[in-house]
């Protein structure tokens, strides 16, 4: 019998070990961001498309690579970081087993263009399924862009195991962060689907927090610091009030790289002891710094577990270093630690010492339905036409109406003396009808005019909405009880995006770490409605308008909010509303259609009508 063993061809080879280091999106992403760091620049940029399965791009302005190099990054075994056995207990670095490329270019479509500092050209690489189908010379940007489309295009096994794209979008966001963290002193921007999810400028790590987690953390941060002979501490933990029943936010990095350890977790978990409460995690962002000497780190390419020697004396370190730090906050609980992050500052008391009860500012001109009076509003030029033609479409009884509710805007008192003038309104307040809890029936001067009161309502918080973004600000009534709302990732992010727009139609929100808001205030005009469900039901309504208007986002916001306000068919009107309606509709510059260009009036001439009867 012959031989039966032989050497596998390179491509399966590293196909074989391309399913130990890239597991899903999440891995590549982190083997990409660890190259760019590793190559020292200021800046790595990530951009995402569809969860990292059709492309995981990162662009850094690093030491880029010769022609040569960048040929040779995609074989097995070839680094720069690491050249005998002995550097393996130096390493500073965060890759040296020279595997992720080869892995990466095996199972995906990979674009390579990178230049070196001062060359004047660089080079483009295509290859694909580890072969290499294109190289040239490029004039590409000083620094490295790597682009994965199409990840494990050739091993639909693993493409086919792949989470949704929110699940493997959260496995990105994980590995984000965890490079991000500890890097402050890097700036690094992270893009999904075309839209900007997080966008982090160089700083300190309490600034990087804060731009990740949300500005309340700046007076959730507590520091921790302190430095022996076996390991530097750095970092911050969470106050306990703000523990979470969660696991929440626990990171502990390890020369500046990820690690997992529960035996850490328990040391830093009993320094908190008596002050968490019952079931809570305490929450941490803890970088421990030892000599490299001291760790392996080898164990396995994407485990995050470490082995380090003095295990024990890390332990007791790390749970001193916690409680020292907690006792000092707590005998200065206002102290502000971190001057360095003086501009996201708020005080945690008032300056005059004295806490308010939230006010509630009601704009009451914002509310259609507040009180009988025509609302105070500044009566501009298209509103004065649109109510000159509303007047002359109205008949007698109320045209007289209308004087008298000019009249009585005049003198704010609202006395109207002469009791012939309270017959007369009080008899043409009774001329609009509404039908099944739907329509607003009303007369004018030519026939009977019919009027959707869902559709007029929404039009007129519309271009109110739109007046509001305009002038930028619009009425808050602020919650005695602030919610928190928690969203998925791209929900969260969505509302990052559109944050300045909800702002200035009314709502008072920050966000409150991970994926969470907090809702202080909601606009003035929602009196009973549920925050919490405004929030989600304007998301909502927004997306579902994004298809038919992905341009522009007020726009969508302001319909979306309009629709998600305004009265609805089935409400019962009084007639001091269904007349304040019809007001406020003919104060719109386009009064005769929603927003979304349906009709919000019909009317029958007296002619149709006679028509009808055969008069
Ligand atoms: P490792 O990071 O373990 O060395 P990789 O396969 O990730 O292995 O990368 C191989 C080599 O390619 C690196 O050692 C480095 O020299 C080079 N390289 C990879 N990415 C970059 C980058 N963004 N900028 C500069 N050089 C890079
Ligand atoms: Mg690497």
């Amino acid at each position: 019998m012959s031989d039966i063993i032989h050497l596998l061809p390179d491509s399966v080879a590293n196909q074989i070990a391309a399913g130990e280091v890239v597991q899903r999106p999440a891995s590549a992403v982190k083997e990409l961001m660890e190259n760019a760091l590793d190559a020292g620049g200021g800046n790595i940029k990530l951009i995402v498309k569809d969860a990292g399965k059709t492309l995981i791009q990162v662009i850094d302005n690093g030491c880029g690579m010769s022609a040569t190099d960048a040929r040779m990054s995609f074989e097995r075994h070839a680094t720069s970081k690491i050249r005998k056995a002995d550097d393996l207990f130096a390493i500073r670095t965060m890759g040296f087993r020279g595997e992720a490329l080869a892995s990466i270019a095996a199972i995906a479509q990979v674009e390579l263009k990178t230049k070196r500092i001062g060359d004047d050209v660089g080079v483009m690489i295509e290859i694909e399924g580890s072969e290499v189908k294109r190289q040239e010379a490029s004039s590409c940007a000083e620094g490295t862009s790597i682009a994965i489309k199409n990840l494990f295009y050739n091993v639909p096994a693993r493409r086919n195991f792949l989470k949704t794209d929110a699940v493997e979008l959260r496995h990105i966001m994980d590995e984000f962060q965890r490079v991000a963290i500890p890097n402050p002193q890097v700036g690094f921007s992270f893009f999904h689907n075309n839209t900007e999810l997080f966008n982090l400028t160089a700083g300190n790590l309490k600034q990087r927090l804060m731009a990740l987690f949300g500005n309340s953390y700046n007076t959730r941060l507590v520091p921790v610091e302190e430095e022996t002979g076996i390991v530097n501490i750095k970092g911050y933990v969470i106050k306990p009030d703000f523990a979470k029943k969660t696991r929440g936010e626990q990171f502990f990095f390890l020369n500046k790289r990820f690690i997992k350890s529960s035996y850490l977790h328990h040391a830093v978990q009993s320094a908190f002891e008596q002050l968490l409460p019952k079931d809570s995690y305490a929450s941490y962002f803890l970088t421990l710094d030892v000599d490299p000497k001291s760790i392996d780190i080898n164990i396995h390419p994407t485990k995050t577990e470490v082995k380090f020697e003095d295990e024990k004396a890390i332990y007791a370190f790390l749970r001193s270093t916690v409680k020292k730090s907690l006792g000092q906050f707590n005998i200065a609980p206002s102290l502000d630690f971190d001057q360095e992050a003086h501009l996201y500052n708020m005080p945690l008391k008032p300056v005059d010492g004295i806490y308010k009860v939230p006010t509630i500012k009601v704009d009451p001109n914002f509310n259609p339905f507040v009180t009988g009076a025509l609302p105070e509003r500044n009566t501009s030029e298209r509103e004065l036409s649109n109510r000159a033609n509303w007047e002359k479409m109205y008949s007698r009884h109320a045209d007289n109406q209308l004087e008298i509710e000019i009249k009585k805007e005049e003198n704010n008192q609202q006395t109207i003396d002469a009791d012939w003038d309270n017959e007369l309104h009080e008899s043409s307040l009774k001329t609009a009808y509404q039908l099944h809890n739907k329509y607003i029936l009303t007369h004018i001067k030519t026939g009977l005019m019919v009027i959707d009161q869902q559709g007029a309502h929404e039009r007129i918080l519309y271009e109110r909405i739109l007046e509001a973004f305009e002038k930028h600000k619009s009425a808050t009534q602020q919650e005695l009880f602030p919610k928190t709302i928690e969203l998925n990732a791209s929900d969260f992010a969505l509302v990052k995006e559109l944050q300045p727009e909800i702002h200035a139609m009314g709502f008072d929100i920050s966000e409150f770490g991970k994926n969470t808001f907090v809702i202080h205030g909601i606009p003035a005009d929602t009196v009973n409605m549920d925050s919490v469900a405004l929030l989600e039901g304007l998301l909502e309504n927004y997306k579902q308008n994004l298809q038919e208007l992905k341009s522009d986002k007020r726009e969508n916001l302001a319909r979306s909010m309009a629709r998600n306000m305004s009265i609805k068919s089935g409400r019962t009107l009084t007639q001091e509303e269904m007349n304040n309606l019809i007001d406020e509709l003919f104060a719109c510059s386009m009064p005769y259609s929603t927003p979304s260009g349906k009709p919000t009036i019909t009317t029958f001439s007296s002619e149709d009508l006679d028509k009808r009867f055969k008069k």
